[in-house]
C-alpha cells in the first residue's frame, strides 16, 4: 500500500455506507409516491381548468339564447306597436263603412297575424268587418261565443282609454286542427267620449312567423301562458345533446304571456375555444415542463443507482480487506473502522467510532508515548511516514500484538484536510513466520555442527579402536606374562593382576562404545530383517548408559531371552529407541529423588490380530502437561532451549511405516511411558 498518496473520501467519511444505501433504497420509493401525487394533482387541476372551461362555454350558449330572446320580445313589441298605429289610422278614417271596409282589406293585405278586423260603435254594435285573405275566416260561432268576453273588454277598454288584449283562447278550425286567437279591443274616443272600437283578432302562430329568420333559425319560438302551457309554436329546435331554454315577459296589457325560446346546441366541444386553447397550450407546457422533470430525475435515479453500485462495491472491497482501516477526524476522534480492524483489535465498531485519545487498543502502559506521537501529528508537525510505523496494539482481551500502521491525510472531495485514514496491519503472523525461520536456521547449523561430529566421531572411533585394541592385548599378554603364584611379593602380584584386570576390561568397555557410536554413525543396509530384542535394546545400550551416566540415572533392561524376533529396519528402530531414551533421561534432568530409565520388550498382555512385541521406555521424569501432549507430535515442537522437536513425529513415523503404533502414557508415579509394537519375525 502506497502510505503518503492522500486517501480521496467523500465530505464526511461516512462510516455506514450500508445506511446510505439503504437511504437511497428508501429515497426512491418515496420519490414514486411523490411522483404519483404530482401526477395526479396535474391531471386534476387539468380536469377542473377543462371543467371550468366548459362551463364557461355553456354559460356563453346561455347568454347568447337570452340576448336573442330579449330581442325578440323587442321586434313584437315594436311590430304590435305598429300594429296599434295602423289600426288607429284605420279608425280615424270617415266613418263610411265602405270605406273602411276598403282600408280594412289594404291593412290585412301586409298583415298576416290579423284574422279579422271589426269596426264596432260605442255600443258595441258592428258596423263594418274584413277577414284577412290569407286565413280561414273564423265561424260565425266561435264569435257568437267569444262575444260577452269582447265585450268586457272592450268596456274595460273604454274605461281605460288605452287597447287591451284578450287573453288568447283555442280556436277549432276544420281537420281537427286549431289556432291561439288573441283580440285587441281598441276604442275610439272623441276626447273622453268612446265614439266606437275597433277589434283585431290575431293569430299567434302568425304573429311569431314576424320574428326575423336570424332568431328562428335553429330555434323553437314559442308563446306560453305564465304557467308554462304552450299557446303557438313556431321552428323546431335543432337537436342536440343538450337543450338550452331561455323566456322573457311580453307584458301586453289584459293578456301577459312568456315568450320562450328553446335552442339544442351540441355540447361545446372538451376545448372548443381560445380559453380551452389557453388551457391546453399551459397543460402541454406543464406536461413538457414535467417530462424534462422526469428525464431529469431518470438521470438523477441512474446516476444514484451507480453511487449505490460504488458504494455498495466499496462496502464489499472493504468488508473483503485484511488490512485493518481506520480514519480519524482532525481532533483525533475515531470516525471509520472497517471490519478487519474490528477483528483485529477485538472490539465491536460502535465501541470505538466517536472514541478520543486514549483509544481503548492502545496498551495503558504506552498510551503516554502513543498520545504524544499523535498530538504531533494531529498539529500537522510531524510528516506522514512513507515506509509506516512499527508499534504494539492491545487487544479487547489483553493481548498485546505488533501492528504496522500506514498513516495519510485524509482529503474531501473539496481539496480540504478532514482527518487521517490509517490502514493497519497486524504483524503477529510474520513475527511468528520470522522467529520460526529464525529458529529453523539455527537448527540448520545445528544439524551442520552435529554432522559434522558424526563424521569426527565416525573418524575418531577409527583412530581409537586401534590403540584400544592394543591397549587390551598389551593388558592381556602382561596378565600372561605375571607368573601364577611366582616367588615375590604375591600381595603386589595379585594388585598388579586386579590392574592389569580392569585395564583390559576397561579397554573392551571402550570398544564397545566406540564400536556402537560407529555403528550409529556407519551408513548401514535398510533391509528389513529378523532381529531378537534383545540385539535392538543392546545395540543402543552403551550410548543410552553414557547419557544416563552423566546425568546420574540408571538404567535397567527388562527383556526376556525367550522372545521372538521381530522384522524391522534394525537401525530405524534403535534410533527410535535411542531418542525415546533421550528424551526420558532428559525428563528426569531437573527432577529430584530417584532416576531410573527402564527399557523393556515383552508379549502385550491382550494380543489382538497378528502377533506382535511391545517395546517400552519408562523414565520417572518431569510428565507432560496437556499442552505438550496436544503438540507432541508436531513437527518442530520442543520445549527444549537447544531441542529440534523432530524426535518423536519421526519416530512415529517410522513405527507407522512398520506397521506399528507409538503411544504414550503416564508412568505412575511419576514420568511417562512410551510403547511401540513390532510384527513378531516367524510371520512376516
Ligand atoms: P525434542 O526432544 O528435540 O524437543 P521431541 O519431538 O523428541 O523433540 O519432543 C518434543 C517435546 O516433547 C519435548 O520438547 C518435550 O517437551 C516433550 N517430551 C518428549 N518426551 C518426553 C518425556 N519422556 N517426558 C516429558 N516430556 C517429553
Amino acid at each position: 500500500m502506497s502510505a503518503t498518496a492522500p486517501v480521496r473520501a467523500a465530505a464526511s467519511p461516512d462510516p455506514g455506507s450500508a445506511a446510505a444505501l439503504r437511504r437511497l433504497r428508501a429515497g426512491a420509493g418515496r420519490r414514486w409516491l411523490l411522483w404519483g401525487v404530482l401526477s395526479l394533482t396535474v391531471v386534476g387541476l387539468l380536469a377542473i381548468a377543462v371543467w371550468l372551461a366548459r362551463g364557461h362555454e355553456i354559460e356563453q350558449v346561455q347568454r347568447a339564447l337570452e340576448r336573442d330572446s330579449l330581442e325578440a320580445v323587442q321586434v313584437l313589441r315594436e311590430r304590435l306597436g305598429r300594429n296599434l298605429q295602423d289600426l288607429h289610422g284605420l279608425g280615424a278614417a270617415p266613418a263610411d263603412p265602405e270605406a273602411w271596409s276598403a282600408g280594412a282589406a289594404r291593412l290585412l293585405e301586409t298583415h298576416r297575424e290579423w284574422l279579422r278586423l271589426e269596426w264596432r260603435g260605442a255600443a258595441l254594435e258592428p258596423r263594418a268587418a274584413r277577414d284577412s285573405p290569407f286565413h280561414t275566416p273564423l265561424p260565425a260561432e266561435v264569435r257568437e261565443a267569444m262575444a260577452p268576453e269582447l265585450q268586457r273588454l272592450c268596456q274595460q277598454a273604454s274605461v281605460q282609454g288605452e287597447a287591451i288584449y284578450a287573453p288568447p283562447s283555442f280556436v277549432l278550425r276544420a281537420g281537427g286542427l286549431g289556432r291561439e286567437v288573441m283580440t285587441l279591443c281598441l276604442p275610439l274616443q272623441d276626447g273622453a267620449r268612446t265614439q266606437g272600437f275597433v277589434l283585431a283578432s290575431y293569430t299567434l302562430d302568425e304573429l311569431l312567423r314576424l320574428l326575423p329568420t336570424s332568431l328562428t333559425r335553429g330555434q323553437a319560438v314559442a308563446f306560453t301562458e305564465l304557467d308554462g302551457t304552450r299557446l303557438a309554436l313556431h321552428g323546431a329546435a335543432r337537436r342536440g345533446a343538450r337543450l338550452f331554454v331561455a323566456q322573457q315577459t311580453l307584458d301586453l296589457p289584459g293578456a301577459p304571456m312568456l315568450l320562450r325560446l328553446e335552442g339544442g346546441r351540441p355540447l361545446p366541444d372538451v376545448f372548443p375555444n381560445v380559453l380551452t386553447a389557453l388551457v391546453t397550450l399551459l397543460s402541454m407546457a406543464l406536461l413538457t415542463a414535467l417530462g424534462l422533470l422526469a428525464r431529469d430525475i431518470r438521470r438523477r435515479q441512474q446516476a444514484e443507482a451507480e453511487l449505490a453500485e460504488a458504494l455498495a462495491f466499496r462496502k464489499a472491497m472493504e468488508d473483503s480487506l485484511i488490512t485493518g482501516l481506520r480514519a480519524r477526524d482532525l481532533q483525533g476522534r475515531i470516525t471509520y473502522v472497517n471490519p478487519a480492524f474490528c477483528a483485529m483489535v477485538g472490539y465491536t465498531p460502535q465501541e470505538l467510532i466517536g472514541q478520543s485519545t486514549p483509544a481503548p487498543y492502545w496498551p495503558p502502559e504506552r498510551a503516554h508515548e502513543y498520545g504524544a506521537r499523535q498530538a504531533l501529528r494531529l498539529s500537522g508537525q510531524a510528516a506522514a511516514p512513507r515506509e509506516g510505523v512499527e508499534t504494539e496494539f492491545m487487544r479487547k482481551d489483553g493481548t498485546h500484538f505488533p501492528v504496522l500502521i500506514f498513516e495519510t491525510p485524509l482529503i474531501t472531495a473539496q481539496g480540504q484536510h478532514s482527518g487521517w485514514m490509517g490502514a493497519v496491519v497486524d504483524m503477529t503472523a510474520q513475527r511468528r513466520a520470522e522467529e520460526s525461520s529464525r529458529a529453523s536456521l539455527e537448527r540448520l547449523q545445528a544439524s551442520a555442527r552435529l554432522a559434522t561430529v558424526g563424521e569426527m566421531a565416525s573418524l575418531m572411533s577409527h583412530e581409537l579402536n586401534q590403540p584400544l585394541a592394543a591397549i587390551a592385548s598389551y593388558a592381556s599378554g602382561s596378565l600372561n606374562l605375571l607368573p601364577a603364584g611366582a616367588g615375590g611379593d604375591a600381595a603386589t602380584a595379585r594388585e598388579l593382576r586386579t590392574a592389569l584386570e580392569r585395564i583390559a576390561e576397561q579397554a573392551g568397555r571402550a570398544g564397545r562404545v566406540i564400536h556402537s557410536v560407529r555403528e550409529l554413525v556407519r551408513q548401514r543396509s535398510t533391509a528389513p530383517q529378523a532381529v531378537a530384542p534383545r540385539a535392538l535394546v543392546d545395540a543402543v545400550l552403551p550410548l543410552v548408559q553414557l547419557q544416563a551416566r552423566k546425568l546420574g540415572a540408571s538404567v535397567r533392561v527388562q527383556v526376556a531371552p525367550e522372545l521372538p524376533a521381530v522384522w524391522c529396519e534394525p537401525t530405524m528402530i534403535e534410533q527410535v529407541l535411542l531418542n525415546l531414551a533421550r528424551n526420558g533421561l532428559q525428563a528426569m534432568a531437573e527432577v529430584p529423588g530417584e532416576r531410573l530409565l527402564t527399557l523393556q520388550a515383552r508379549l502385550p498382555t491382550a494380543p489382538a490380530g497378528p502377533a506382535l512385541l511391545e517395546f517400552g521406555v519408562a523414565d520417572t521424569g518431569t510428565g507432560m502437561d496437556a499442552p505438550v501432549v496436544e503438540r507432541l507430535f508436531t513437527p518442530f515442537f520442543t520445549t527444549k532451549p537447544e531441542g529440534m522437536g523432530l524426535g518423536l513425529s519421526l519416530c512415529r513415523t517410522v513405527i507407522e511405516q512398520h506397521g506399528g503404533t507409538l503411544v504414550h502414557a503416564p508412568n505412575l508415579p511419576r514420568g511417562t511411558l512410551f510403547r511401540f509394537t513390532l510384527a513378531v519375525a516367524d510371520a512376516p
